[in-house]
């Protein structure tokens, strides 16, 4: 199979109704695409590299799902409607059996979203998958990490923590039982880009920022770039972890081979998440609650921003917690 039997077989499909705004996709030098009139388009660019994004050996499909996700995901954060990528793709070698089913894990999240494959590159190398996708957002009101203001409300969506534990997990670090293991790993491999709530919360999140490297992490370049601090609060915090909840949901009744420490570091640093971490005024706290009912998207508010920087992180009393809570850094020291 050559590079473009391959390209015309997995990537290319006939242009569907889904797709308006696509005149001209896969195929020529270029995709055309045509904005809906009055409308920014929101872009951004995520890449999985082998190895140190997800293991070589993963469930293709799983990995086409989660490529498209990460990139979804910032949309979301952005508050933006996503309407079209790119792929570029580095392949060891042609395989259907590997290209099959990621095209399918792929497509299937595509198709959910109404997000169209417009165009990309293929190359033999170290397997290797960029994406960038586009979004549309009316003009002024993507959500921005800058936005912030002393004394909002801090949520997250969902839950946190179970991608990082679920990591642990399979490199042996830690031990889960294996239904608690099976739910935590599709947290790991095929998250949940939270686009609906995004859009619902255009108007009424200050802030927002997707959950990719670690919460407080994540939370952190909100905060900066909008120039406040923030309490977390950890009785809250380490409750979101699912995998380490008990059935009842109330207090979080921990497996005994989690200790809280570990829940707590996967849900405060873990990262791969998903989740969106946003900020709004307690005013309007009753109409976050609404943006979460109309996506189907629980959130918690886990904190509040404050004028002095950086994050503290409370227990119950108040008292804080000591860190570091550190977040994932591609070229941080090694500790
Ligand atoms: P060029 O030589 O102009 O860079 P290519 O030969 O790389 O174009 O690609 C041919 C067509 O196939 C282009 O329309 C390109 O956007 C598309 N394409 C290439 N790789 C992919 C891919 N992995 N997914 C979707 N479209 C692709
Ligand atoms: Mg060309």
């Amino acid at each position: 199979m050559g590079e473009f039997e391959l390209i015309a077989r997995y990537f290319q499909r006939p242009q569907r109704p889904l797709d308006d705004g696509v005149a001209l996709g896969v195929g020529d030098d270029c995709a055309l695409l045509q904005p809906t009139p009055g409308m920014q388009w929101a872009v951004s660019s995520d890449m999985l590299i082998s190895g140190r994004h997800f293991f070589a050996d993963v469930d293709p499909r799983t990995l086409g799902h989660k490529a498209l996700a990460v990139n979804l995901s910032d949309l979301a954060a952005c508050g933006a409607r996503p309407r079209a990528f790119t792929l570029a793709l580095a392949l060891p070698e042609a395989r259907a059996e590997w290209l099959q089913p990621f095209a399918e894990g792929l497509f299937a999240l595509a198709d959910a979203h109404g997000c169209a494959l417009i165009g990309g590159d293929t190359t033999r190398g170290p397997l290797n998958i960029c994406i960038t996708v586009m979004g549309e957002v009316p003009p002024g009101q993507a959500l921005l990490r800058s936005g912030a203001q002393v004394g909002d409300d801090v949520y997250v969506s969902g839950t946190l923590g179970d991608a990082a534990l679920a990591l642990q997990c399979l490199q042996g670090k830690a031990h889960l039982p294996p239904a608690l293991l099976t739910a935590a790993r599709q947290r790991l491999e095929q998250p949940t880009p939270r686009v609906a709530l995004g859009l619902a919360l255009c108007g009424v999140a200050t802030a927002a920022a997707d959950v990719s490297d670690g919460l407080l992490g994540d939370l952190g370049h909100i905060l900066t770039q909008s120039g406040v601090g923030a309490t977390v609060e950890a009785e809250i915090a380490i409750k979101l972890i699912a995998a380490c909840a008990d059935n009842t949901g109330s207090k979080g009744q921990f497996d005994t081979k989690i200790p809280d420490a570990l829940a707590l570091q996967c849900v405060l640093a873990g990262g791969d998440d998903y989740e969106l971490v946003f900020t709004a005024p307690p005013a309007r706290a009753a109409a976050v609650q609404a943006a979460a009912q109309a996506s189907g998207t629980p959130v918690t508010r886990i904190g509040r921003t404050e004028a002095a920087g950086g994050v503290r992180v409370v227990d119950g009393n108040g008292a804080q917690l000591p860190g570091p809570w550190a977040s994932f850094d591609h070229f941080a020291a090694p500790p």
